[in-house]
C-alpha cells in the first residue's frame, strides 16, 4: 500500500500487552484496524483489537498469514525475537526496524551504540564467564551490577554484587540455566553502579520524511526495579534537559527508526546525564502523555509508522503516573473520586505480585 497508509488500513502488533492494547485503541481512534501477533490467549490487547492471531513468535506459517493480513507491522514487547521481525521485514515494513529491536535486546551491543553517538554510559565490561566476572570486578570494583545482556526487563536478570565474596552467589543466580558457552556474544555485563539524583527518560517519535519530536524529560522512581511513577515535568535542569532530548534525538536519527525510541537516563548530582538503555517501542513511562500533552505516545507512534506526520507533542499539564502493581487494582474506588486521575485497567486475568495491571495519572 502508497505510503501513506490510509485510515481502514491495518497495523499489524507483535505482542499483546497494555502497551499493545493502547496503541490498538489509538489505532482505532484513527480509523485504523488492528492485529495483534501473541502467543497468549485472551491477552490485553486483543480485547481490543480486530483480530489476534494466537501463535509462538517462531511459527513462521503464522507469521506469513499475518504478513499478508497487515499494512505494517511493529512491535509493543521487546523480547520479540528480532529474527521473527526480520521474518516480516522480507513481507510488509515493519517500523521501528528489526535492527533496532536487535540493539535494544541486547546490553553489550546498546552501550557500544549509546558510546558511538558520544552519550555516556555507566562503566561497563563483558561478561562471558566466571573469571571474565571475577576480572571485571578487579576493573569496576564494587557495589556493581552483574546483568543478563539479553531477555531482561523491570529487573529481571539482574544482581548487584556489594562485595568481592558475592560474586559467585550472583554469577550462579545469572547463569543458572543459561547458555554461557556463546564466545563472540557474552552472555552477562557487569555495570559499575551509578550515583544518582534521579531517573528520567525521554521519549523520541521519528516519523518517515526523518522529522524527530520528543515528549519532555520525565521523572521515574522504581521500586524494586519496577516503575512506580512518572512525573511530568521532571525537576532537573533546563541545560540537563536539553542534553537528555539530544541524547533521544541521537538516538532516534542514528538508528533510523520510524516510530518511537524510549532513552532511560540517570542524572547525577552534577546535572550530568548518563544512558541507562533504550526501548524502540511504546514506553510505560510516557502513559502519562495519554492525559497530559496534545498527543500521546501511541497516537505519535500510528502517525509515524502510517507514514502521517508527527504532531507537537506539547504538554498542557503536570502529571503524575501511578503503575497499580498486583492486587492495587482491587481498591480503584479512591481514585475515581478525584476527577484529576485518569484511571487505566489492563483486562490481565491474575494478579501476580509486581505484575502491571493498569496505572493512574494525576494531572495538576
Ligand atoms: P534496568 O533493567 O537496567 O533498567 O535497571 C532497572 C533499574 O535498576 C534502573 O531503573 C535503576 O533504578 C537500577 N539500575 C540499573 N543499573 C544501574 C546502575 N548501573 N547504577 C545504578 N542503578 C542502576
Amino acid at each position: 500500500m502508497a505510503i501513506p497508509i490510509e485510515p481502514g488500513g491495518t497495523i499489524g502488533i507483535l505482542g499483546g500487552g497494555q502497551l499493545g492494547r493502547l496503541l490498538a485503541l489509538a489505532a482505532a481512534k484513527m480509523g485504523y484496524h488492528t492485529h495483534v501477533f501473541c502467543p497468549v490467549e485472551n491477552c490485553p490487547a486483543s480485547q481490543v483489537t480486530t483480530k489476534h492471531t494466537c501463535a509462538s513468535y517462531d511459527d513462521l506459517d503464522a507469521l506469513d498469514r499475518f504478513a499478508k493480513s497487515v499494512d505494517v507491522a511493529t512491535f509493543e514487547f521487546e523480547n520479540v525475537p528480532a529474527s521473527t521481525a526480520l521474518h516480516l521485514t522480507e513481507r510488509v515494513p515493519v517500523r521501528p526496524s528489526w535492527k533496532a529491536l536487535e540493539i535494544a535486546q541486547n546490553r553489550a551491543k546498546e552501550k557500544k551504540f549509546f558510546t558511538e553517538i558520544g552519550a555516556d554510559t555507566a562503566p561497563w565490561r563483558p561478561v562471558h564467564d566466571f573469571d571474565n566476572l571475577t576480572a571485571a570486578l578487579a576493573d569496576l570494583s564494587t557495589p556493581a551490577i552483574l546483568k543478563t545482556a539479553r531477555l531482561g526487563y523491570d529487573g529481571k536478570g539482574q544482581v548487584r554484587i556489594n562485595v568481592s565474596s558475592d560474586a559467585q552467589q550472583a554469577w550462579d543466580l545469572i547463569s543458572a540455566g543459561a547458555d554461557t558457552a556463546n564466545q563472540d556474544a557474552p552472555f552477562a555485563i557487569l555495570e559499575g553502579l551509578i550515583q544518582f539524583s534521579c531517573e528520567i527518560s525521554v521519549i523520541a517519535a521519528r516519523g518517515i520524511n526523518g522529522t524527530v519530536q520528543c515528549f519532555e524529560p520525565v521523572e521515574n522512581v522504581h521500586r524494586n526495579h519496577i516503575l512506580h511513577t512518572t512525573t511530568a515535568p521532571a525537576h532537573i535542569s533546563s541545560d540537563t534537559a536539553r542534553t537528555a532530548i539530544n541524547i533521544a534525538e541521537r538516538t532516534a536519527e542514528t538508528l533510523g527508526l520510524v516510530g518511537l525510541v524510549a532513552v532511560e537516563m540517570f542524572v547525577t548530582p552534577d546535572g550530568d546525564v548518563i544512558v541507562n538503555e533504550m526501548a524502540p517501542r511504546p514506553h510505560n513511562s510516557g502513559h502519562w502523555t495519554l492525559d497530559a500533552c496534545q498527543t500521546d505516545q501511541f497516537t505519535q507512534l500510528v502517525r509515524a509508522i502510517c507514514g502521517l506526520p508527527l504532531a507537537d507533542p506539547l504538554r498542557h499539564s503536570n502529571a503524575v503516573m501511578t503503575n497499580f502493581l498486583g492486587d492495587e487494582i482491587e481498591d480503584l474506588d479512591r481514585f475515581h473520586s478525584d476527577p484529576r486521575n485518569h484511571v487505566y485497567v489492563y483486562g490481565k486475568q491474575s494478579a501476580r505480585p509486581g505484575r502491571k495491571m493498569g496505572h493512574v495519572t494525576k494531572l495538576s
